[in-house]
């Protein structure tokens, strides 16, 4: 990749991962409620909800929140509860202020490593998030913003993933050409269309093997896309 300058990656799911898992959602929704829920009960697919309701809908902080309030209220409706009042969505309302906790969030264990080589390669770095304004803080209190250039979130440019004008936006602010990134993504739809729609070359990374076949490169670690860099 002779002209490669800079190596953009998405966020959630590709440099970070939350902690919470379901039972601690149940456990927390019915601690707020006062509801004994069956902590072994599946949540619904989030993916197929989001593509399926409100793709697009993290263009802004209110948009983003009211994703997430709407996806736990379905859950919650589903396991039978009967509370569309106040007081069910000051209760999504406190999970979602929970969840976007730094502390509720970890790094993949590869993230250092790769964040440094590809920095030793003279590359620069970058995000392209679908995520709130509170990415930034998120980025620094897990030491990552040292290494990137720059961070594009979706609610601070009004755009969301897969749409053109926020991998445009990241492009312009790092004067970089598409041919001159890569990028990589947790999301088939999301990611590698939406990066590639604009020209960028796209990366699928696949931790556990899930995704069918698909039309790009796909990596199960983030440090297997360092044999894609080299010329
Ligand atoms: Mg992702």
């Amino acid at each position: 990749m002779d002209k490669l300058k800079a190596v953009i990656y998405d966020a959630g799911h590709t440099l970070l991962e939350p902690r919470l898992k379901a039972p601690d959602i149940w456990d927390f929704l019915g601690t707020r409620l006062g509801i004994a829920f069956d902590r072994t009960r599946a949540m619904p697919n989030v993916g197929v909800y989001f593509y399926r309701n409100v793709m697009g809908s993290y263009d802004s902080d209110a948009r983003a929140r009211g994703f997430w309030n709407s996806y736990y209220i379905k859950a919650m409706t589903e396991a039978g509860v009967d509370e569309a009042g106040e007081r069910l969505k000051d209760a999504v309302n406190a999970l979602y202020d929970w969840y976007q906790q730094p502390a509720q969030w970890r790094m993949f264990p590869e993230v250092p490593e790769m964040l440094r080589a590809v920095r030793e390669r003279g590359l620069r770095q970058g995000i392209i998030s679908d995520w709130g304004t509170d990415l930034i803080p998120l980025l620094h209190a897990h030491d990552i913003s040292d290494h990137l250039e720059f961070v594009v979130a979706s609610a601070t440019v009004g755009t969301a993933k897969p749409h053109p004008d926020i991998f445009h936006n990241a492009l312009a602010r790092a004067g970089l050409q598409p041919d001159e990134a890569i990028y990589i993504g947790d999301s088939y739809i999301s990611d590698v269309l939406g990066a590639r729609a604009v020209g960028i070359r796209a990366v699928l990374i696949d931790r556990e093997r899930r995704a069918p076949e698909v039309d790009c490169p796909v990596v199960t670690s983030l440090l297997d896309v360092l044999q894609l860099l080299e010329p």
